[in-house]
């Protein structure tokens, strides 16, 4: 008999890139075909639902898979807080949250089997421990290793506390394990993955302070990542050492912190060969006022002194962020404060957002909205100061000679492609036997997109 074919369509962030890979594993090993093309008996929708735009782009997928003819499972962030705007949609015959991801087989056979509409959304709880969920073969040439899920932050704006739940992490045993796994299979880049990372450790540090009160026994992979540390603090910084003294592994990529999470331990990790001249750090807004109603934990010269202290360590450093721009009362200073600060710290690069409402979050009902074509305005006005600045950076790579990792999929004219350690897209010619190699090119030509670039002999 042929085997049931189930596709998957991933919205939004590297850490649903991860559970993507995890489910794919999942489905495989229990007998299921997880072909790249269709057509698909199921298709597992990966859903996100940071902004509006992203929940849209989410329902239109479930129509186009539904009128291909598939049955459709939601899974995921958007799912998981509201589960009630997706069961009804054509084709689904599944709406399950970020729990359990394992259990997603057995839900997928049962609603296959017997044409009900299965809803099971579990509900977040305190104290919930991280599940672990490995991937043995990352779909992308950097493989993203998940180390941390959820946050306890609850930014005015952010739907993520509430789709993903507390913050848990992953014991650090557990965490070497893959990494040694990815690095004897060939991967020479990790990409630390996770909702918030840098409050990677808070829970299990919890766990052990509560266990010497004697009030509650810990779970048993907190208890690996205490005989792993040996005593010491757990904390990223704690993941990073432990990584970097993998023999084989060439490239760590830190990737998004929050701003109040570079100590300077953090910083001093930023020295170690391994770890990639690149972070990226959401500044949001370069308002006090602003940081303020949006719950940030920094104000703009706390932003400024970490900038300044890490570039201290590594000068060349690539620093992205992201910004909002129309957030509830912000006023036309507000956003010129804005364009001043990423002026002034020169990013690599920016992602733009518009300000989007997010149900229940406590900026929904915020007084002070901005028209969406201010909002507008704004945004190309970022977007625009973000190009030139992505430009200044790349200009001053030209000549250079720079180490890329190769990816598999060539860009849309044929190029090889790949991202140097600070974060730079690159192009360049050369045959498939390049693919997932760090080689040598040097830049010729800049544009705020990157470099086109001529391997070196
Ligand atoms: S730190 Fe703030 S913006 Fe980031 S996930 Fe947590 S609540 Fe959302």
């Amino acid at each position: 008999m042929a085997k049931i074919r189930i596709g998957f369509k991933t919205f939004g962030c590297k850490l649903n890139q991860y559970d993507t890979d995890f489910l794919k594993q999942v489905f495989q090993d229990a007998g299921y075909s997880v072909p790249n093309r269709g057509p698909y008996d199921l298709v597992v929708v990966n859903t996100c639902a940071v902004t509006a735009r992203s929940a849209a782009k989410c329902r239109q997928a479930i129509r186009q898979a539904a009128r291909s003819g598939a049955k459709v499972l939601v899974t995921g962030c958007y799912s998981q807080v509201a589960q009630a705007e997706l069961k009804d949609l054509p084709g689904v015959v599944a709406v399950t949250g970020v729990l359990d991801r394992e259990s997603l087989v057995e839900i997928a056979r049962k609603a296959l089997s017997t044409g009900e509409t299965i809803v099971e959304v579990k509900p977040h709880r305190a104290g919930q421990p991280f599940q672990e969920t490995p991937v043995r073969e990352p779909s992308l040439t950097r493989a993203f290793l998940k180390i941390q899920e959820g946050c306890d932050d609850y930014c005015t704006y952010c739907i993520v506390p509430y789709a993903r739940g507390p913050s848990r992490s992953r014991s650090v045993e557990s965490i070497l394990e893959e990494a040694r796994s990815l690095v004897e299979k060939g991967y020479k880049e990790i990409v630390l993955t996770g909702t918030h990372i840098g409050l990677y450790g808070k829970d299990l540090e919890q766990g052990k302070a509560a266990d010497r009160a004697g009030g509650r026994n810990w779970h048993k992979a907190q208890d690996k990542a205490g005989e792993y540390a040996h005593g010491e603090k757990i904390d990223l910084p704690l993941v990073v050492r432990k990584l970097t003294e993998i023999d084989g592994l060439i490239r760590l990529r830190i990737s998004s912190l929050e701003p109040h999470d570079v100590t300077p331990e953090l910083i001093h990790c930023l020295r170690f060969p391994q770890v990639c001249n690149h972070l990226h750090l959401p500044i949001q807004s370069g308002s006090d006022k602003v940081l303020k109603l949006m719950g940030r934990r920094y104000d703009v010269a706390g932003f400024l002194d970490i900038v300044n202290q890490v570039r201290k360590v590594v000068p060349d450093i690539g620093l992205s962020a992201d910004v909002i721009v129309g957030f509830p009362g912000e006023t036309e200073e507000d956003f010129e404060s804005t364009l001043d600060v990423i002026s002034r710290v020169k990013f690599s690069r920016l992602h733009v957002f518009k300000f989007s409402p997010r149900p229940g979050t406590p900026a929904y009902g915020f007084p002070g909205k901005v028209s969406g074509k201010e909002m507008e305005r704004r945004s190309k006005a970022v977007i625009a100061l973000g190009k030139e600045l992505s430009l200044d950076f790349h200009r001053k790579l030209i000549g250079r000679e720079v180490e890329v990792l190769v990816e598999d999929a060539r860009a849309r004219d044929g190029k090889l492609q790949g991202v140097t350690r600070n974060y730079v897209r690159t192009w360049f010619d050369g045959p498939d036997e390049l693919k997932g190699r760090l080689i040598a090119v040097r830049a010729y030509e800049a544009s705020s997109e990157g470099l086109l670039c001529q391997p070196v002999k």
